[in-house]
């Protein structure tokens, strides 16, 4: 009887171990990006500019993206923290990064066009830009939110943004294939109470997106959105404080996505809302 149990037992095993074969092969058919193998190669030579370089996702991705071969521009607030970013892509033996310190709560049309100017001059062209930069704001219930920080929080999540990308249209245009990308959150398409002007935010950036890969689908540009899903940096530490961090994939682990985004690979996603973590 108990020879049976053991048997029927290890059937199980076997055919629950199947079940996740498939699970994952599935996963990799209806999500390439999850599927996706970076190496030295991936990104080679491209100009990127990732914002928000200095921190958390932002930062893990200006150094795959190097990693994969591209010319960095790290753009973020504390130069600190850029100049530590820009020092392990060198250390690394990766291509000379670009540092933008640049607060994206004060600025404006006019610095983005600065930008432009010298990205132009002195690559000839930009390749993709990683929309990273954002900030969480106070999670309230949503008459409590304060005017003045639903604007500051528009302004560095969404205006930035805005601005950013009409300065930065013309140099987009000199590349041959071009990628932008937004980052939303599972916020960002269906609302939750108390996530207030953030959640407003990211549903925004998604269409923001969606109205430009609409309107550049026949060209050699595309725009997407990724949602990383729960991971550990401060961000979220911030969101959920209580919660045990080591649950939480790390930004090294869902650079997959990342990658995929900027690279040649994906030129013909244009339009797409991708999730780092699929349910
Ligand atoms: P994070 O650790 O807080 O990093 C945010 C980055 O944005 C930092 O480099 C920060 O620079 C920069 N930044 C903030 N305000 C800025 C400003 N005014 N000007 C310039 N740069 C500014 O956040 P994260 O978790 O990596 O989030 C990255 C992106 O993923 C965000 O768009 C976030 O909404 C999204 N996301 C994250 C999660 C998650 O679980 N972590 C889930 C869903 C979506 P300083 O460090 O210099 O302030």
């Amino acid at each position: 009887m108990s020879d049976t149990l053991a048997i029927s037992n290890s059937e199980l095993i076997f055919a629950l171990l199947l079940l996740t074969i498939n699970k994952e092969k599935r996963m990799s058919i209806e999500h390439p990006h999850l599927a996706f193998e970076q190496h030295e190669q991936s990104l080679k030579d491209k100009v990127i500019l990732v914002t928000g370089a200095g921190d958390g996702i932002g930062r893990q991705a200006a150094l795959t993206f190097a990693e994969c071969g591209a010319v960095v521009i790290l753009l973020g607030k504390t130069v600190s923290k850029l100049e530590s970013v820009y020092d392990e892509i060198v250390a690394n033996g990766g291509l000379q990064p670009s540092i933008v310190p640049l607060d994206l709560k004060g600025a404006t049309l006019q610095h983005y066009n600065g930008l432009a100017d010298t990205i132009a001059s002195e690559y000839g062209r930009l390749d993709g830009i990683l929309f990273n930069a954002s900030v969480l704001g106070n999670l309230c219930p949503f008459g409590q939110i304060k005017e003045e920080e639903f604007d500051d929080v528009m302004q560095v999540n969404l205006r930035s943004q805005f601005l950013m990308i009409k300065a930065l249209l013309p140099v987009l245009s000199l590349s041959e294939s071009a990628s932008v990308v937004f980052t939303t959150s599972s916020v960002g398409r269906k609302g939750r109470s108390f996530w207030g002007t953030y959640a407003v935010s990211k549903f925004a950036t998604e269409g923001m997106m969606q109205t430009l890969a609409d309107e550049y689908r026949n060209s050699k540009k595309r725009f997407n959105c990724i949602n990383p899903g729960a991971t550990r940096t401060n961000m979220r530490a911030k969101a959920f404080p209580a919660e045990d961090k080591d649950t939480l994939k790390t930004p090294a682990q869902i650079m997959s996505t990342y990658v995929y985004l900027m690279a040649d690979v994906s030129r013909g996603v244009n339009g797409e809302s991708l999730d780092c973590q699929p349910k």
